[in-house]
Protein backbone atom coordinates (compact mmCIF):
# COMPACT_ATOMS: atom_id res chain seq x y z
CA UNK A 1 0.00 0.00 0.00
CA UNK A 2 0.94 3.57 -0.89
CA UNK A 3 2.84 5.60 1.67
CA UNK A 4 1.08 8.63 1.24
CA UNK A 5 -2.10 6.92 1.59
CA UNK A 6 -1.13 5.30 5.18
CA UNK A 7 -0.64 8.90 6.37
CA UNK A 8 -3.94 10.16 5.63
CA UNK A 9 -5.82 7.61 6.99
CA UNK A 10 -3.25 8.05 10.06
CA UNK A 11 -4.29 11.95 9.59
CA UNK A 12 -7.92 10.77 10.63
CA UNK A 13 -6.58 9.92 14.30
CA UNK A 14 -6.66 12.25 17.23
CA UNK A 15 -4.40 12.92 19.82
CA UNK A 16 -5.28 11.40 22.74
CA UNK A 17 -3.77 14.38 24.45
CA UNK A 18 -5.65 17.30 23.16
CA UNK A 19 -7.79 15.93 20.71
CA UNK A 20 -6.79 17.46 17.68
CA UNK A 21 -6.14 15.33 14.58
CA UNK A 22 -2.69 14.69 13.44
CA UNK A 23 -1.40 16.11 10.45
CA UNK A 24 -0.02 14.29 7.19
CA UNK A 25 3.14 15.98 7.28
CA UNK A 26 3.28 14.82 11.25
CA UNK A 27 3.18 11.25 11.05
CA UNK A 28 6.25 9.17 10.04
CA UNK A 29 6.69 5.68 9.14
CA UNK A 30 8.87 4.15 10.78
CA UNK A 31 8.65 0.34 9.09
CA UNK A 32 6.42 -1.63 7.73
CA UNK A 33 6.08 -5.98 7.08
CA UNK A 34 2.91 -6.70 4.70
CA UNK A 35 0.02 -5.62 6.11
CA UNK A 36 1.70 -4.17 9.33
CA UNK A 37 2.72 -1.07 9.37
CA UNK A 38 4.70 1.03 12.85
CA UNK A 39 4.18 4.94 12.70
CA UNK A 40 4.80 7.98 14.74
CA UNK A 41 3.41 11.13 14.98
CA UNK A 42 3.28 14.55 16.41
CA UNK A 43 0.82 16.20 17.47
CA UNK A 44 0.55 19.66 15.47
CA UNK A 45 -0.96 21.65 18.23
CA UNK A 46 0.52 19.91 21.78
CA UNK A 47 3.50 18.29 20.31
CA UNK A 48 3.01 15.33 21.91
CA UNK A 49 4.61 12.33 20.42
CA UNK A 50 2.86 9.15 19.58
CA UNK A 51 3.79 5.49 18.46
CA UNK A 52 1.19 3.53 16.05
CA UNK A 53 0.47 0.08 15.12
CA UNK A 54 -1.55 -0.24 12.33
CA UNK A 55 -2.49 -3.62 10.52
CA UNK A 56 -4.05 -2.22 7.06
CA UNK A 57 -5.39 -4.67 4.96
CA UNK A 58 -5.03 -3.74 1.20
CA UNK A 59 -8.99 -3.89 -0.68
CA UNK A 60 -10.52 -3.41 2.88
CA UNK A 61 -10.01 0.23 2.96
CA UNK A 62 -13.22 2.34 1.93
CA UNK A 63 -13.15 3.90 -1.10
CA UNK A 64 -14.29 7.27 -0.80
CA UNK A 65 -16.66 8.39 -3.54
CA UNK A 66 -16.22 11.94 -4.56
CA UNK A 67 -16.23 14.05 -7.86
CA UNK A 68 -14.05 16.21 -6.26
CA UNK A 69 -10.17 16.03 -7.81
CA UNK A 70 -7.12 15.53 -5.38
CA UNK A 71 -6.33 18.96 -5.31
CA UNK A 72 -10.16 20.34 -4.82
CA UNK A 73 -10.10 17.68 -1.45
CA UNK A 74 -6.74 19.05 -0.34
CA UNK A 75 -8.03 22.80 -0.90
CA UNK A 76 -10.91 21.78 1.25
CA UNK A 77 -9.36 19.79 3.76
CA UNK A 78 -7.55 22.85 4.58
CA UNK A 79 -10.13 25.43 4.70
CA UNK A 80 -11.29 27.69 7.55
CA UNK A 81 -14.03 25.76 9.11
CA UNK A 82 -17.82 27.24 8.95
CA UNK A 83 -18.17 29.67 11.77
CA UNK A 84 -21.60 31.24 13.22
CA UNK A 85 -21.40 34.23 11.19
CA UNK A 86 -21.62 31.98 7.97
CA UNK A 87 -24.40 30.00 9.24
CA UNK A 88 -26.15 33.47 10.40
CA UNK A 89 -25.01 34.79 6.66
CA UNK A 90 -27.19 31.72 5.46
CA UNK A 91 -29.91 32.02 7.75
CA UNK A 92 -30.32 35.38 6.52
CA UNK A 93 -29.85 34.37 2.42
CA UNK A 94 -33.12 31.81 3.03
CA UNK A 95 -35.03 34.64 4.70
CA UNK A 96 -34.94 36.72 2.01
CA UNK A 97 -34.94 34.68 -0.71
CA UNK A 98 -38.11 35.09 -2.56
CA UNK A 99 -37.61 32.29 -5.32
CA UNK A 100 -39.48 28.64 -4.89
CA UNK A 101 -37.50 25.76 -3.65
CA UNK A 102 -39.75 23.28 -4.75
CA UNK A 103 -40.26 24.41 -8.38
CA UNK A 104 -36.34 24.36 -8.74
CA UNK A 105 -35.53 21.27 -7.47
CA UNK A 106 -38.94 19.85 -9.45
CA UNK A 107 -37.95 21.04 -13.04
CA UNK A 108 -36.20 18.17 -14.65
ZN1 LIG B 1 -2.19 17.06 21.06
Amino acid sequence: MEERLIKRLMAVIKCRVCGRHYEVDNVNILSHDQDLWFLSAICPACRTRCLIAAIVKEGRVPEVITDLTEAELDRFRNAAKLTADDVLDMHNFLDNFAGDFSRLFSQN
